[in-house]
């Protein structure tokens, strides 16, 4: 990271990854705009930051609807004068369910956050980066994107991000802006207690038998962020304690 001051838009900062991601940037002295639909949960977020001497901005938004997320990018220009990354961390997931029982709901829910979200972020913070000819995008799918594991829509979806990383780190690569892709194993956050699932079971058949602290993929994020990865574009990089490379639904003991 150069010393000039770097704007960030994590969205889904209110908790979890996204919070641990919004954190860490601060930290390291890079004001961050957070997105999601809970503002109170945005706003204690915020207030942590300027507890650690930072700036922030929490913007209620649901990544899915075009204008809330124009109006998200239109307050951090306004805040903050700038935009140098975006991490499009905002998700939701599914419990296992057969496509006989799916509820299809879950269709489009799932994929207007976890897909259609990054889409639209994207397209804003490309908006801003392709004039200024810089910034990194830094997606964050799922070890359920790499292999096949019992979750039948959130894991294509997160096959698509993974996609979609490489295809738009292609249309973006003469303008210098770098977008790559983050593919967690087990972390430990509300939405992983949430799904209710046996972990201790899905640790016990992965690799390494760890699950992933927040602030691992936090510490990754900020490098993807950084000079330090400059000529690093289209990457899709696991951080799922070997869970990729042992294949799938074993892990879930199925
Ligand atoms: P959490 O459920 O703890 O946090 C998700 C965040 O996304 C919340 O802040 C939520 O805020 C926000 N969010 C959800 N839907 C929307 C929406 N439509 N618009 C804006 N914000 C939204 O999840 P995690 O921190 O665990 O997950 C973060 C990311 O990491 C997700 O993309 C997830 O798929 C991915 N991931 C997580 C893993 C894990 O084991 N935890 C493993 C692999 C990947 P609000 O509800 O207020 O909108």
């Amino acid at each position: 990271m150069t010393d000039e001051k770097k704007v960030a838009v994590i969205t889904g900062g209110g908790r979890g990854i996204g919070k641990a991601i919004a954190l860490f940037f601060a930290q390291k002295g890079i004001d961050v705009a957070i997105a999601g639909r809970t503002l109170s949960r945005l706003k204690e977020t915020v207030s942590e930051i300027e507890a650690l001497g930072g700036s922030g901005l929490a913007v209620q938004t649901d990544v899915g609807v075009p204008d809330d997320v124009e109006k998200l990018f239109d307050k951090t220009l306004n805040t903050f004068g700038r935009l140098d990354i975006l991490v499009n961390n905002a998700g939701i997931a599914q419990t296992t369910e057969s496509i006989l029982d799916l509820d299809l709901s879950y269709l489009d829910s799932i994929y207007n956050t976890d897909f259609k979200g990054v889409y639209l972020c994207s397209r804003e913070a490309a908006r801003t980066m392709v004039p200024q000819k810089s910034g990194s995008i830094i997606n964050i799918s799922s070890v359920h994107g790499l292999v096949s594991l019992p979750c039948l829509v959130y894991g294509p979806i997160k096959a698509a991000v993974n996609h979609f990383t490489k295809i738009l780190a292609r249309d973006l690569a003469e303008y210098m802006i770098r977008v790559n892709c983050i593919a967690p194993g087990y972390v430990h956050t509300d939405m992983s207690v949430e799904l209710g699932r046996d972990i201790s079971l899905f640790l016990k058949n992965i690799p390494m038998h760890v699950p992933i602290p927040p602030e691992d993929i936090a510490e990754l994020a900020y490098f993807l962020a950084s000079d330090k990865s400059r000529y690093i574009t289209g990457a899709v990089i696991a951080a799922d304690a070997g869970g990729s490379s042992d294949g799938g639904w074993r892990a879930y003991g199925k």
